[in-house]
């Protein structure tokens, strides 16, 4: 029997490595497909149309929101950014698990929503720590620097309403917790409800 596949969130500061501790991920744990999202911001050097973001003017934001293609929309740090269901429900019924790396607002948005939604919340082992990787991107003004700093401190307050937390002190042993985490959840009796009633003809 074909069981559908997780929702994910993994959220966690900008500077913490999120990304990079997803990318870790995907190279063991291959049932994975990530949820790519519209945003307004401007694309940083390197990224890529479609796949970093769907990279949208307002107007074009808007009109995605107007047509309800949205699971969940936020505005962080002056831009909107938003998760579309098109990424994300086709997917999970085919089996896939899908990751949406989204901030904390989005996530408790999702949780409401979606209530077999994984939580993990990427921690880095310190604010210095923090502030140095914020700072070496070279891709902050002060000022936005300074925004994200204060924005993360209010972020990691909110990190115990989530499911799991993950330090990511060494990428490949926070990525080893991260599908230890999803790995145990397709085991958890929430998700395998279906699975027993077929094996026992409902009768469990
Ligand atoms: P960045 O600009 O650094 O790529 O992302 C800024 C923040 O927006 C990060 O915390 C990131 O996780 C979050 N983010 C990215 N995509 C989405 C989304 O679709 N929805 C929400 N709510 N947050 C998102």
């Amino acid at each position: 029997m074909k069981k559908k596949g997780l929702l994910i969130i993994l959220s966690g500061p900008s500077g913490a490595g999120k990304g990079t501790v997803l990318k870790e991920v995907m190279k063991t744990y291959k049932n994975l497909s990530v949820s790519v999202s519209v945003t307004t911001r401007a694309p940083r050097e390197g990224e890529v149309e479609g796949v970093n973001y769907y990279f949208k003017t307002i107007e074009e934001y808007k009109q995605l929101a107007h047509d309800n293609a949205f699971l969940e929309s936020e505005c962080v740090y002056g831009n909107y950014y938003g998760t579309l269901k098109s990424e994300v429900f086709g997917r999970i019924e085919k089996g896939q698990d899908v990751v949406l790396e989204i901030d904390v607002k989005g996530a408790f948005n999702v949780l409401g929503k979606y209530k077999d939604a994984v939580s993990i919340f990427v921690c880095p082992t310190s604010m210095d720590e923090l502030k140095s990787r914020l700072a070496g991107r070279g891709s902050e003004t002060a000022e936005a620097l300074e925004r994200r700093l204060n924005a993360a401190m209010g972020e990691i307050k909110e990190a115990t309403k989530y499911g799991y937390v993950v330090v990511n002190d060494d990428v490949k042993e926070c990525a080893d917790d991260v599908i230890a985490i999803i790995k145990a959840e397709k085991c958890s009796t929430k998700i395998n409800n279906d699975f027993i009633n077929k094996l026992t003809g409902g009768n469990s």
